[in-house]
């Protein structure tokens, strides 16, 4: 598993857990019948995928999730979707084992369907 893959699969357990946390939420997801793991086991999986995660990619993400409350943040025309941005020509997608990172706020970026996130 590649560190952005990682770093989806961490993001994606953090909304998770974000979304069990709230009462509402998760009542309507077992409504709608999913079946959602128990918080302790959410909480294990994230421990495993962070710990294989390289340092520097864990305390770059782990900030910005302090910061902003996400730790990623989508590209869209070459701008970073969090701060709004415009990225330097400089940084591409998965310029440095498929992450690059925005300069201006930090957060982990996931670019768009197109080549470079210059597509729309
Ligand atoms: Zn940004």
């Amino acid at each position: 598993m590649t560190a952005a893959e990682r770093l989806m699969r961490i993001h994606d357990l953090d909304l998770l857990a974000l979304e069990m946390s709230d009462p509402l939420c998760s009542s309507r997801l077992r409504r709608l019948g999913f079946a959602v793991a128990p918080a302790p086991r959410i909480e294990r999986w994230r421990g495993r995928l962070i710990e294989g995660l390289e340092a520097r990619w864990r305390q770059h993400y782990e900030r910005a999730l302090r910061r902003y409350g996400s730790g990623v943040a989508a590209v869209r025309g070459r701008v970073c979707q969090g701060c709004f941005v415009t990225l330097p020509r400089s940084v591409a997608a998965g310029m440095d084992e498929g992450v690059s990172t925005c300069e201006a706020c930090g957060r982990i970026l996931f670019w768009g369907l197109g080549p470079r996130g210059e597509s729309d």
